[in-house]
């Protein structure tokens, strides 16, 4: 007889994992557009000659200099292979059989997939109609049952945010059983003053985690590394779970030279932030047939395009064009803000896209020429 999978995981979705077509324009991952520094590059290779030795198992050196960084005490302080690992590592070490966990929906669909994988009850809370978080709502939701709630800010697909009073308000009421975890992975695109810091709002509570990741604006999403900065319970915790050494040394070195060049890191979020808005307006325009709902602000490096049953078709008809983006069928499309010429490429596809034609029956495609 053959091994069997455990049967609850026969119907966990698959992830979703990002078409890489070569010469394509990619802007359906949220990644940066532009390839880290050779001092960053440098500094991999340097670490590769230490090849041959295990890593440091907790990231000593990084967690002391996210310390210095952060103005945050080291033991507040945890190293993960990506923040998406931090996100496992938290449900594994505090919910089981019989536990639940709380988060949106649409948000970040790792957070799911987690949870069924971990074996707890996954509730979803429909975004609002602004496609932010319902905050009220997710406190119904919590039960005696729930461990972990996550709070997406900025939310992954939409770019939509918390602001700061609201966020007070909804963790002043959420029992401190509960862990709330803050994914922050977008934190650093942040432009506007009403949207919460998360770490400083982590220092004050006993039950929230906040999720940093090098990935999205530190550009180093192939490198693998993230951070969490919780309570020292907490971060104990996620360590006591980790993968052994799941932090390679590259990944430590990487991480380290990013932060050595600040100077890099902003003038990247200015250009993203730049372009970001520049997106908005175009989209803006391009949706203002009647019929369709408005293209939110974004408070991350992408841009959520409410475009209900047709979000498949429009990504097909991009993806045709040589342009990848994200559809999220029946509800929207994610485009991550790219270099100028990648979003023209994408606004000039967009543009071609029939918006005002009736949903049903084939549509002729019309060609970029
Ligand atoms: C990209 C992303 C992460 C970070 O992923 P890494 O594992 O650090 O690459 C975490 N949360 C959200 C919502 C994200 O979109």
């Amino acid at each position: 007889m053959a091994v069997a999978i455990r049967a609850d995981l026969a119907d966990v979705p698959d992830y979703n994992i990002p078409r890489q077509t070569p010469d394509a324009v990619l802007l359906n991952a949220n990644e940066v557009p532009v390839p880290p520094s050779p001092a960053v590059v440098e500094a991999i290779a340097r670490a590769a000659v230490e090849g041959h030795r295990y890593p440091q198992w907790f990231s000593d050196t990084l967690v002391s200099r996210l310390a210095e960084v952060l103005g945050v005490p080291e033991p507040w302080i945890g190293v993960g292979c990506g923040s998406v690992s931090l996100c496992q590592q938290l449900i594994q070490a505090y919910c089981g059989p019989g536990d639940d966990i709380v988060c949106a929906w649409r948000s970040f669909d790792a957070y799911p997939v987690l949870g069924r994988i971990a074996g707890v009850a996954v509730r979803t809370v429909p975004l609002d109609s602004e496609h932010r978080h319902d905050l009220p709502a997710m406190l119904d939701a919590i039960t005696p049952a729930t461990r972990l709630v996550f709070v997406c800010n900025p939310n992954n697909p939409t770019g939509t945010a918390v602001r700061t009073q609201e966020l007070g308000e909804f963790l002043d009421r959420v029992p401190d059983n509960v862990l709330v975890v803050l994914d922050e992975a977008y934190r650093e695109f942040v432009t506007s003053p009403d949207v919460p810091d998360g770490i400083a709002l982590a220092l004050r509570r006993q039950n929230v985690a906040v999720l940093r990741t090098f990935s999205k604006a530190y550009g180093l999403a192939g490198i693998r590394v993230g951070y969490c900065v919780a309570p020292p319970a907490v971060v104990a915790a996620a360590n006591k779970v980790s993968v052994p050494f799941a932090v390679s040394s590259l990944a430590q070195a990487a991480a380290m030279a990013v932060l050595d060049h600040p100077g890099e890191v902003r003038d990247r979020i200015g250009t993203v932030v730049r372009e970001r808005e520049r997106l908005h307006a175009g989209l803006t325009k391009l949706l203002s047939c009647p019929g369709h709902r408005a293209v939110p602000p974004s408070h991350a490096n992408f841009l959520w395009l409410p475009l209900g049953e047709r979000s498949v078709a429009f990504a097909d008809f991009c993806a045709r064009h040589g342009v990848l983006v994200r559809a999220f069928p029946g509800d929207g499309v994610r485009i991550t803000v790219g270099l100028p010429e990648e979003n023209d490429a994408f606004l000039c596809a967009a543009d071609r896209f029939a918006f005002l034609a009736p949903p049903r029956g084939p549509r002729r495609v019309p060609r970029l020429t």
